[in-house]
């Protein structure tokens, strides 16, 4: 294949250049934290309750992003040996160990600044029940309050009113209270309001960029180059004027290289010649992401869609925050997360990006780490097989232990794949 840019320059579009900058004057936030007199939550990514946070002024620590970015720092398997060391068992999801090592080892963020601990430890329990053995530990370590939301799962791919009440109930009565509580502050209902006003601006925006990949070619990577524009959304940034700033940058962004006909940005530059188009599932290995990342491009493998993409909102089917019922849209937003969603919600998804994206395929990246997610993957590849008429590929590797990274494995399995789908086109075109 050709390329535009040279193997050597690691290109960085604007939008990438961009939302790094933001993520590390996050860092910069938290590490000033005990002396700006800041209060901090640790929570999770899916079922975040960023809005409500900032509504309090409370800045997020996100547990499952730092030990993604210690990863690609090559942090993380010291991290998780010393977990292991300390009776963690190697069953155990990376994300989990990779924390509890980092914080045995001086809680030294992935931008090499200390983390603050934690005001309180806000768990918004979304479908892994990993989440909440997590917290558990963390409560161990921090002497600090506790807040649980218990999110119903949504086993038949449905929000029923005594769901969303039940959420909103604990919103009123458990949740709010104990943010009063830490920062010594009234719940300002207006100013959640405001902020998820902003939130619903960069959620349309975000929606027309993964949407994109709808064209020919796709000027999106949907799967590696999404994590870039998920970054600010699934982080600490819904509702800030800052990441309406962004998600409108970047939509202007992907409407150029849609104007000049461009494919997307990869490791090695844009992309010339988009060969197949895939659709993925499952979160990508983060240890050796930009050698996992190459497989596919060098291949002129695009993936047009992505499960991973939504696991911090999944936008895409319609739902938006909405300011005019602010307790209600945030119930519904962690109802309808990824993680809590069942395994035929889950295929349903699945069978319609390859439809709606016209992929040539779609690849299950199978995680050791995550059992929530890896169970009744085998299943979702037979029926969205099936549905769409196109072959699925299973791959396995893992989240940020580089022990299950078999690059030469993988990379066999890819080629295998990518060759099957030339022969069914060529057998097609005959
Ligand atoms: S088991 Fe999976 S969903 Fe649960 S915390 Fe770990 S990576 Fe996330």
């Amino acid at each position: 294949m050709t390329r535009s840019q040279p193997l050597l320059d690691a290109r960085k579009d604007a939008s990438q250049v961009r939302q790094k900058a933001m993520i590390a004057r996050h860092f910069d936030r938290l590490a000033a934290a005990p002396a700006t007199g800041d209060k901090t939550a640790y929570t999770f990514v899916p079922g975040n309750l960023t809005e409500l946070l900032l509504s309090f002024d409370i800045l997020p620590v996100l547990p499952e992003i730092n030990a993604l970015q210690s990863a690609m720092r090559g942090k993380t398997a010291e991290y998780i040996a010393v977990a292991e060391k300390l009776g963690h068992s190697e069953d155990v999801c990376t994300y989990v160990k990779s924390d509890i090592g980092m914080l045995k080892s001086g809680n030294i963020g992935p931008t090499g600044q200390r983390l603050p601990n934690p005001d309180v430890l806000l768990l918004s329990y979304t479908g892994c029940f990993t989440f909440m053995k997590w917290f558990e530990l963390l409560r161990e370590e921090y002497r600090c309050p506790v807040a649980m939301l218990h999110v119903p799962y949504q086993p038949d791919g449905r929000i029923s009113a005594s769901m969303r009440d039940y959420v909103v109930t604990q919103l009123r009565r458990e949740i709010i209270p104990m943010l009063e509580r830490v920062t010594g502050r009234a719940y300002d209902e207006d100013r959640l309001r405001e902020l998820m006003r902003r939130s619903s601006q960069a959620e349309d925006d975000l929606v027309w960029v993964l949407q994109s990949a709808r064209t020919r070619p796709s000027p999106i990577d949907a799967y590696f180059g999404a994590v870039y524009y998920v970054g600010p959304i699934f982080s600490a940034f819904r509702g800030t004027d800052e990441a309406v700033g962004y998600y409108r940058a970047l939509r202007e962004e992907i409407a150029e290289r849609i104007a000049l006909g461009k494919g997307p940005v990869t490791p090695d530059g844009d992309l010339d010649r988009e060969r197949f188009r895939i659709v993925v599932e499952g979160p990508p290995n983060w240890t050796s992401f930009r050698q996992f990342w190459k497989m596919f491009s060098d291949e002129g493998a695009v993936a047009v869609a992505s499960t991973y993409a939504k696991v911090g909102g999944v936008y895409d089917t319609g739902f938006r925050h909405d300011p005019s019922r602010p307790l209600e849209s945030l119930a519904e937003y962690c109802l309808g997360c990824y993680t809590n969603l069942g395994l035929p919600t889950r295929i349903d998804l699945l069978s319609r990006y390859v439809k709606e994206y016209d992929a040539d395929g779609f690849l299950i990246n199978s995680v050791k780490s995550c059992n929530s997610f890896s169970a009744g993957q085998l299943h979702i590849l037979r029926e969205v097989e099936a549905r769409s008429g196109r072959p699925g590929g299973f791959i396995e590797s893992d989240l940020v232990d580089p022990r299950y990274f078999s690059p030469a494995n993988i990379k066999n399995r890819l080629e295998s794949y990518f060759q099957m789908l030339e022969q069914k086109r060529l057998g097609g075109a005959a």
